[in-house]
């Protein structure tokens, strides 16, 4: 039977703590206090605006470490440097083609990868200073809150359901149970980032997927404490080649922070062939590169943490917009996959939803067709003209390295072109090839426990808390696919494309099944990304669960 829940009536309900979604709530009670000082009516209040966010608190799940071009935050917080807690401002960058041992600094660093007048930040401190700039104008922001489900009437969404608390791994109600909230609200704006679950299930039933399926990359990385001098607060380093097999996508980076911190991690693109590759063994290799190595070695692990990114672009980019609702930041695709940059977007996207979500209030209309405004706002901004120069630039690498160049090339001289437009592309889980009887890995990557680790003592300093007594978040619908088809054509990559161990084929009383460690789970989203039978669903654990990036 179904609980009974209690209802709460907001106006706009934001799921998502992250840049895109506190940047809709600020600038939304920005707008909201501008319309009732010049006296307009309805009168309209930003108490009415709930915010959700998964994480314990705001910045929770938001991992340091990230390069910012900061026009997305100068339009929404014009005086930003003055409090922002901007790590550094990049200093000095450049590119490397790495072979195993050597590296090859290009002479010229490619444009994409410039980033003058950008800044080295920590995400989770930029998340966490926002949020307190939210709070001040009277958002409701409820941290350690997921949204479960969205609460539909006929094809328009009404707001979510919130998730239940206090059930135990078989779903039954412990002492502490708290059934989720139903949050009712005029407007919603999904937030999610990469791979929302309430996005997915919202563009799977209304249809709203673009030209091109969604393709995504899996960045992993660690924070570094090293020894002083090694590399310049600001220095920003992009690799390309090693480890990386020549056929797929991907590439590596450097960033110098204060206080000797470093940033390092790998990219790779969910749309390889062998599914045996291990992204998190890939970068513990990368790690081991006479160039890295001379700059972690001695120092000390921090943090980890592992994030999927939207890569295909404008033509993979969901209609962002349906009745009572608005798609915004990496849910909604807005990221410059060239350029490997979102969070300006994310920014932006929230800015011109809250645009129009001012004028859904006032004229109380939330419809579809009102809320074809946003598209119009995007496509008015720099947002479609920065995206719509590199709106072929991911498909291009399908075939490997050098025709993604050789086409990335084309395109910067075309205005984003390129030799077919628009290219097409297929899921990423669709390039797997069967294992054709390739046995797996006798052992897996171990780390030496100094430079390089194995996947639980990445998992370890990722924070990362779950309850072990809750429902399971990751959803497998058949496991029989798991223990006959999947061992057999593919050797389950779920062991090997999971970047915390979660997943694991075990021998029990003789007989094989699918082991899922739920608890370790990092919240990438690469499951429900890579999956090569689309049958690992991930829902938000109970609220507050997850990896814990706070002051990091
Ligand atoms: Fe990522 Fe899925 Fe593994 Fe969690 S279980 S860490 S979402 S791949």
């Amino acid at each position: 039977m179904a609980p009974e829940r209690e209802t709460l009536e907001a106006d706009v309900l934001i799921v998502g703590g992250g840049p895109a979604g506190l940047a809709c709530a600020l600038h939304l009670a920005n707008l909201i206090r501008k319309h009732n000082e010049s006296g307009s009516k309805p009168e309209l209040s930003a108490e009415n605006i709930y915010l959700l966010e998964k994480g314990r608190e705001i910045g929770a799940n938001q991992l340091s470490g990230a390069v910012m071009d900061p026009r997305g935050l100068r339009e929404l917080v014009p005086d930003f440097e003055k409090t922002a807690p901007l790590d550094t401002p990049v200093t000095d960058d450049a590119a490397w083609f790495f072979t195993s041992s050597r590296a090859w600094k290009f002479p010229i660093t490619p444009p994409p990868l410039r980033n003058h007048g950008n800044y080295v930040i920590s995400l989770s401190k930029l998340t966490k200073w926002l949020g307190g700039l939210v709070e001040k104008t009277g958002v409701n922001l409820f941290t350690g809150f997921a949204g479960s489900s969205l609460l539909m009437e006929g094809e328009r969404v009404a707001g979510v359901v919130t998730d239940d608390k206090g059930l135990d791994k078989n779903g039954k109600a412990k002492s502490n149970y708290t059934p989720g909230y139903e949050l009712r609200s005029k407007v919603t704006v999904l937030a999610e980032g990469p791979r929302g679950s309430l996005t997915k299930q919202l563009v799977n039933r209304l249809k709203l997927d673009g030209l091109n399926p969604q393709v995504y990359s899996i960045g992993v990385k660690e924070l570094w404490e090293v020894a002083e001098g090694r590399v310049a607060p600001g220095f920003v380093a992009h690799t390309m080649g090693w480890p990386v097999p020549a056929s797929m996508y991907g590439g590596g980076w450097l960033y110098g922070m204060q206080a000797n911190r470093v940033s390092v991690g790998l990219v790779i693109g969910l749309e390889y062939a062998d599914p045996l590759f291990d992204p998190h063994e890939a970068f513990q290799k990368y790690k081991t590169h006479p160039f890295i190595r001379r700059v972690l070695e001695g120092g000390k692990l921090v943090r980890y943490g592992a994030k999927t990114i939207p890569a295909g672009g404008w033509y993979s980019m969901p209609r962002p917009y349906a009745d009572g609702v608005l798609i915004i930041g990496d849910s909604g695709s807005f990221l410059d996959a060239q350029k490997l940059k979102g969070i300006h977007m994310a920014i932006k996207s929230g800015m011109l939803a809250a645009e129009t979500v001012l004028d859904a209030l006032v004229t109380n209309d939330a419809s579809a067709k009102s809320f074809s405004a946003f598209q119009e706002r995007v496509d008015a901004t720099w947002v479609k003209k920065q995206l719509w120069s590199v709106r072929n630039f991911h498909q291009g690498f399908a075939h490997g390295l050098v025709p993604g160049l050789v086409h990335a090339a084309f395109q910067q001289i075309s205005g984003g072109r390129g030799l077919v437009d628009p290219m097409r592309t297929r899921a990423g889980y669709e390039a797997y090839a069967h294992l054709d009887g390739r046995k797996p890995p006798a052992e897996r990557f171990k780390g030496d426990g100094k430079l390089t680790f194995d996947r639980l003592t990445d998992v370890y300093h990722s924070g990362t808390r779950h309850d072990d007594d809750e429902p399971c978040h990751l959803l497998v619908s058949d496991t029989n696919i798991c223990i006959g088809r999947c061992t057999t054509e593919f050797g389950n990559p779920c062991q090997y494309f999971c970047p915390a161990a979660v997943y694991e084929m075990v021998e029990e009383r003789g007989e094989r099944k699918l082991k899922i460690n739920a608890a370790n789970c990092v919240h990438c989203k690469t499951c429900d990304i890579a999956d090569p039978y689309q049958i690992i669903t991930w829902v938000p654990p109970e609220g507050g669960g997850g990896p814990n990036y706070e002051g990091m």
